[in-house]
């Protein structure tokens, strides 16, 4: 049988892609074959244009997914639109840096909330019908704070280490049912998440003499990952961290 990366016939939906990384695996997952629903707060417009350019067909939900309140409601969308859901990205995420005196109960809970609440709920909501179908593939954005704990970021390290547990604990529990569920862990990319690192020149300068690879990842370094994680050819990967970070936890 040959090795297969096409998503051809698929539907995805991919939270959080009007930028940055989740702009470049919606506008991948296009190129290789998937129609592409992208949900989220802001205007998606660049990307349903990129989306366009490939031939694929895409759907624009707006969602504030800083709570699990609209969960149902955009997988219900994707499904009236398509038909199904096969693939679900959950990539929205936001970020909050602060000395630990003065870290707020609002800095934990709306991290926290984001990037590891709405994450469950939305992989809930998605994988009803995907288990109903007997196939599909959930991939979660981590971190390289699923593995170390970073400076000044503890909501943050603590919502994507249980990004890497949640995504493990329902691998373990969908394998068996067609369906696979693993994370990619990125590296330090320069999109709007970083900008206050790359805009500090002591952070900017250490960060970059660790990376092996010496440069700073594009979102476009983090797509390859996330089309082989959606495509036939993971079908025996599951309960996975896929780093793609320039060999920076190799070091
Ligand atoms: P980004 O450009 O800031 O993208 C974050 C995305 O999440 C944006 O589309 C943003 O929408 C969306 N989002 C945030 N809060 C939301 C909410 N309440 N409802 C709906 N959408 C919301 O940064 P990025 O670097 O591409 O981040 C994407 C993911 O990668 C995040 O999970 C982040 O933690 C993770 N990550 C990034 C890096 C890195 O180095 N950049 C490293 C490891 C992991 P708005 O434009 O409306 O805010």
């Amino acid at each position: 049988m040959a090795i297969s990366f096409d998503l051809a016939g698929k539907v995805a939906l991919v939270t959080g892609a009007n930028t940055g990384i989740g702009q470049a695996i919606a506008v991948a997952l296009a190129q290789a074959g998937a129609d592409v629903a992208v949900a989220g707060r802001s205007e998606p417009a660049e990307t349903l244009d990129r989306i366009a350019g490939t031939g694929r067909a895409s759907l624009d939900i707006r969602a504030d997914l800083s709570s699990i309140e609209p969960v149902q409601r955009v997988v219900d969308a994707v499904i009236e639109r398509f038909g199904r859901i096969d693939i679900l990205v959950n990539n929205a995420g936001i970020i909050r840096r602060a000395d630990l005196e003065v870290f707020t109960e609002e800095d934990w809970d709306a991290v926290v909330d984001t990037n590891l609440k709405t994450l469950f709920f939305l992989s809930q909501a998605a994988a009803r019908p995907m288990l109903a179908a007997g196939a599909g593939k959930i991939i979660n954005i981590a971190s390289l704070l699923s593995f170390q704990g970073g400076i000044r970021v503890p909501s943050y390290a603590a919502a994507k280490s249980g990004v890497s547990g949640v995504t493990k604990a329902l691998a373990n529990e969908l394998a068996s049912r067609g369906v696979q569920v693993n994370a990619i862990a990125p590296g330090y990319i320069a999109t709007n998440n970083t900008a206050a690192l790359q805009g500090d020149e002591t952070r900017n300068r250490q960060i970059m003499e660790r990376i092996p690879t010496g440069r700073w990842g594009r979102p476009e370094d983090i797509a390859g990952a996330a089309v082989f994680l959606a495509s036939p050819a993971a079908d025996y990967v599951t309960g996975h961290v896929l780093a793609v970070d320039g060999g920076w936890l190799a070091r």
